[in-house]
């Protein structure tokens, strides 16, 4: 696969006369205006500029793992007021070793992907058995629950200091545009390209400083969308700037098509509480909490599938006696539209089977608060919260 060769820019041509890269896959011209001084260029506008962030007050192992977890899939802003939170009820390993799971749910929830705090948990437990510490080294972490190549790279560099290269969204994109690479960033000859350059710009005694650096100019100024080039200090080698295609880089992958599910669940009340359950350990949103219902069946209404599902999963007769709301929200490439229903029991039936739960309660309105659930159901709680006037009937 061979990717464009981009002029450089004639104003740099005194500075930019280096040897050209080549390796089998994607060609570009090295830059030695950026090797000579990019990393010193860049280091400086790090100290000037970096967030001041938790974890970067001590870089403590187990801070750096925490966040580098939550940071997956989770922007920046949101990131840091979960990540106090969690660090305040579970200090250490130990701490988070014995955690009880529907708390450290409940404490992980609006993040989302909770398949991370799952991992984290059995990791914290594997590790309190040796010692409590989080490994020193890539082949140890990389073993862990959770932890692929790039999150260990990242706690090698940012936690340890050592040379290693992180390679997230926003390096890629920065090396995109400063190399005006017209070919698919996440191909992986690209990444190939992108993480040589990194590792030949990376300073030996600075990994961890060198790395966050590139990855926060990224985000602060290389943005997605619209980049900051009039304050860039890279303006002068930036071949996308030059070429007038900095809005066209990154080339993005083709988005995966959206997928739409619609859904029903039915808040069914007894007594003054709401029956809620307990998803199996091996379902989506596993061990989080949900009002019984599911996914609507070719040519079912709503209120079809809510009664259907109650049959089906907890063998209770319901009748759906008013809508409460329409909940709608993504994750990953699905739409998901929640439909919600009052119910009454048709009777007396005791308690609900768990066909599809691994527990149930009944709970009051405010009791709903303490338990973990999904994205959708948190929506319909908080708006259930907000209106409980016009419901108090119920
Ligand atoms: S000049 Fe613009 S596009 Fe190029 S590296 Fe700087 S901010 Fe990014």
């Amino acid at each position: 696969m061979a990717c464009k060769v981009t002029a450089l820019p004639a104003f740099d041509n005194a500075i930019l006369t280096g040897k050209a890269v080549m390796n089998t896959s994607i060609r570009v011209k090295s830059m030695p205006y950026l090797e000579q001084n990019f990393s010193k260029r860049l280091l400086r506008w790090f100290q000037e500029n970096q967030r001041d962030l938790p974890w970067r007050r001590t870089y403590h192992p187990y801070h750096v793992w925490i966040s580098e977890i939550m940071l997956q899939q989770t922007q920046m802003e949101r990131v840091v007021a979960y990540f106090s939170r969690f660090i305040r009820r579970f200090p250490d390993i130990a701490d988070l070793a014995r955690a009880d799971e529907d708390e450290l749910l409940k404490l992980w929830e609006g993040l989302g992907y909770y398949s991370r705090a799952r991992n984290l948990h059995r990791a914290a437990r594997m590790l309190a058995d040796q010692g409590g510490r989080l490994p020193e080294s890539y082949e140890e972490l990389i073993k862990l629950p959770g932890i692929g190549p790039y999150t260990a790279s990242a706690i090698m560099a940012i936690a340890y200091n050592r040379p290693h290269t992180v390679l997230d969204a926003n390096v890629e994109r920065f090396f995109a545009r400063l190399l005006d690479i017209d070919k698919p960033v996440k191909d992986k000859a690209v990444i190939r390209q992108i993480r040589s350059r990194v590792a030949e710009l990376l300073p030996p005694a600075q990994p961890r400083a060198f790395n966050q650096a590139l990855m926060e100019f990224g985000a602060l100024v290389c943005k997605p969308g619209l980049a900051n080039c009039g304050i860039c200090p890279f303006q002068k080698g930036c071949q996308a700037l030059r070429a007038g295609t900095v809005g066209e880089r990154p080339v993005l992958p083709v988005r995966k098509a959206t997928v739409a599910i619609n859904m029903a669940c039915g808040l069914v009340k007894r007594r003054g509480r709401f029956l809620i359950q307990k998803r199996c350990s091996n379902d989506v949103w596993a061990n989080l909490w949900e009002f019984p219902g599911g996914c609507l069946e070719p040519g079912e209404s709503p209120e079809q599938a809510v009664v259907r599902e109650y049959q089906e999963e907890t063998e209770l007769g319901v009748r759906p006696t008013a809508k409460i709301a329409t909940v709608r929200h993504s994750y990953m490439n699905y739409r998901v539209t929640l439909h919600a229903f009052f119910c009454d029991l048709l009777a007396d039936q005791g308690e609900p089977a768990l066909h599809a739960a691994q527990e149930a309660r009944w709970v009051t309105t405010h009791e709903l608060d303490n338990y973990a659930f999904p994205a959708g159901h948190r929506k319909l709680i908080a708006y259930l919260q907000e209106t409980s006037q016009s419901w108090s009937g119920r």
